[in-house]
């Protein structure tokens, strides 16, 4: 078992009670934006805020984030709103910046986390500070990058510590921005069961219509607690707008989630549920993947049907069939089970195909 040296996370005086919620715009914008946003969460009780000051953007040219600029601004949601505030840093100066404006957690995000140099270059600057850091995934999904990041981070000295599971990039495209793969936070758990985990469902989800399902996902697989985007005008964000929802819908998605107790008929997690789990998120994979060839089918049939070609080309299918099936069983796949296989998505291929043509 991996061994970190850990202390329950607390804020001097707030106790953590399951789930805690971290709520607040993805970007700081403006000085009002942050102040008003934070006054709705606060008046929805929710007391941790969250605000990006330094956005780590995958293309340049987007909203960067407004920098140190925007310090006072947490400062202000501290003195005045009376929340706890936490912000991303991604190298030493993010961190030295952000202590000195009084800022109560720090988190590493995914690209970060990714990064072992700029990861010891934050746990450096963390020698001999007192603070809870949260440590998201990285963007890959690879477990010993994480557990390999929390332990930079715990190595300085930082024992309040937790990991934050936003999801995993993927280059297919499915109903997640970030594909949750349930299997490695669960992994984390069982390699570090004294370790909290929060999910972050917007940042999976990428839309705010999942935030709730993906939420109830977490607490129902013991999350500690949530990270979600809030924002006043969530489409009027300057990033991230179509996964925020405002702190009145926040409230609405938070009152809903069921909390079951973990210890009521306790059942460990057993290798066949883990087993389960994974068959669940593969199944997900095949069908997005035969929806995805079913509509490439139907822009064939359209092609066909504009150019005058018939559906069926016995010469391309058996190239088809060949071609699949070879491949198939170099993968340990059976012959018979390939045939029935490919016989059916063509099958399903040139009825689609036919209806387009005879529509
Ligand atoms: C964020 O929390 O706004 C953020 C940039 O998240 P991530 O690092 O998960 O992409
Ligand atoms: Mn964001």
């Amino acid at each position: 078992m991996d061994k970190l040296n850990l202390e329950k996370i607390s804020l001097p005086g707030l106790d953590l009670e399951r789930p805690w919620v971290i709520a607040g715009p993805c970007s700081a914008e403006t000085e009002e934006q942050v102040l008003e946003t934070a006054k709705q969460l606060k008046a929805e009780g929710y007391n941790i805020f969250r605000a990006g000051i330094w956005k780590p953007r995958t293309r340049p040219g987007a909203f960067e984030g407004v920098g140190t600029l925007g310090l006072p601004w947490l400062k202000r949601v501290k003195e005045e709103v009376g929340m706890y505030v936490g912000t991303e840093v991604a190298n030493a100066n993010h961190v030295f910046e952000a202590l000195k404006y009084g800022v109560d957690i720090l988190w590493i995000g995914a690209r970060t986390t990714a990064n072992p140099f700029a990861v010891q270059e934050i746990a450096d600057a963390l020698k001999g500070v007192e603070i809870p850091v949260l440590v998201k995934n990285p963007v890959n999904p690879d477990l010993e990058l994480w557990i390999g990041a929390l332990e930079r981070i715990n190595r300085a000295g930082v024992t309040k510590l937790a990991a934050i599971h936003r999801g995993f990039s993927t280059y297919d495209k499915t109903k997640y921005r970030n594909h949750p793969q349930w299997q490695i936070p669960i992994e984390l758990k069982r390699r570090i069961p004294e370790l909290p985990i929060i999910c972050d469902p917007s940042h999976i989800s990428g839309k705010s219509e999942l935030i709730y399902e993906i939420s109830q996902e977490a607490m129902d697989l013991d999350f500690d607690g949530l990270l979600i985007e809030s924002h006043r005008c969530p489409e009027k964000a300057w990033s991230d707008a179509s996964q925020q929802v405002t702190p009145k819908n926040l409230k609405e998605i938070t009152t809903k989630i069921e909390l079951r107790d973990p210890k009521i008929g306790e059942k460990p997690r057993t290798e066949l549920d883990n087993l389960r789990l994974t068959i669940d998120e593969l199944d997900t994979k095949v069908l997005e993947v035969l929806q995805k060839r079913m509509e490439i089918s139907e822009s064939i049939g359209k092609y066909k049907r504009d150019n005058n070609i018939t559906i069926l080309q016995s010469r391309r299918y058996d190239e088809i069939m060949n071609n699949r099936k070879e491949r198939g069983m170099k993968l340990g796949l059976s012959d018979e089970f390939l045939t029935d296989l490919f016989e059916s998505i063509h099958k399903e291929s040139v009825s689609r195909q036919n209806d387009i043509m005879n529509k």
